[in-house]
């Protein structure tokens, strides 16, 4: 068994358009904008982070807005619901909030014993706010946002699956333990986690596959304090029998990638170096940051990124 996951590191998705999805984030979420860069394998597409100050693991939101993208159509293999936690009592501040920036698809509830507030991003992604703080997590307050009511970072992340028991064995393995059951939605947590611990699996046999575009997840990652534990991750995933790829150096962490049985892609990414190595942590996500093999074209994607 895997004793080296800490919880979620960041979710990665995508958008439509740039502008409104850092709109969204920053304006009407309050979080971050802490790394302004470009997909590592289409430098023609910003790859926006959002998070807390400094984009503490586990606080990190990941966007690639391809611009004019359709709409991907929700169903089983994706997380489908992404879920930040925050302060206990926070929510009617977010149910007038999110109204007043006209937010669709507010629906309140309680989940094992949790007040949610679910609601649609601008390209329909599936979000939800639940009031959950642990301890040791703080909002980033510069946003707009007041601190009693500010995002904390994830609370987790809720997959729609055809069949939920591999999937279910996979977290087991990477060291989740299973929770409570609540309307055919089971929990997995993690001990020692990060504070973004939970993941819960939603089976509906009958439903039809995700198929992905604006508003979907790409994948979800889980955190490793360094490369010498996502080495051992890696080696234990593939003497299981998982296709694993190799370590990918992406700037700000290191990634392996797999898919699992679900449908889903995984991710493992260390902690290390994190988001301020490269830049100072006032100025966090200003300026645009290009990876080495990039920097000689700077001028040409200036030119046909959009401005923020
Ligand atoms: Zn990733």
């Amino acid at each position: 068994m895997i004793d080296q996951i800490k919880g979620l590191h960041h979710i990665t998705s995508m958008a439509s358009d740039a502008r409104d999805n850092n709109a969204f984030f920053t304006g009407t979420l309050g979080l971050r904008r802490i790394k302004k860069t470009v997909n590592f394998d289409a430098p023609d597409v910003y790859h926006l982070y959002y998070g807390d100050e400094v984009g503490t693991p586990g606080s990190v939101m990941t966007y690639f807005p391809f611009g004019r993208m359709q709409k991907g159509r929700r169903g089983i293999g994706e997380v489908g619901v992404t879920e930040f936690a925050v302060p206990p009592g926070a929510l009617p501040y977010w149910q007038d909030r999110l109204a007043t920036f006209g937010l669709t698809g507010m629906e309140g509830g309680r989940f094992l014993g949790e007040a949610r507030l679910e609601f649609l991003g601008p390209d329909g992604d599936g979000f939800a706010l639940v009031e959950s703080d642990p301890g040791g997590r703080s909002p980033w307050t510069a946003g707009g946002v007041p601190e009693e009511a500010g995002i904390l970072g994830f609370h987790g992340a809720r997959m729609r699956l055809a069949d939920a028991a591999a999937t279910g064995e996979l977290l087991t393995f990477m060291g989740y333990q299973k929770d409570e059951t609540e309307g055919g939605v089971t929990r997995y947590r993690i001990d020692g986690g990060n504070g973004a611990d939970t993941v819960d699996l939603e089976e509906l046999p009958s439903a039809r596959a995700a198929s992905q575009g604006a508003g979907s997840v790409h994948h979800i990652a889980f955190a490793v304090e360094n490369r010498a534990a996502q080495l051992d991750v890696r080696k234990a995933l593939m003497d299981t029998g998982y296709q694993v790829t190799p370590v990918i150096d992406r700037n700000y962490f290191w990634a392996i990638y797999f898919r699992t049985p679900g449908g889903v892609l995984f991710e493992v990414a260390t902690n290390e170096p994190g988001f301020d190595h490269d830049e100072d942590t006032a100025h966090l996500g200003e300026a645009l940051k290009l990876p080495e093999q990039y920097e000689p074209a700077r001028a040409r994607i200036e030119r046909v990124l959009p401005p923020l």
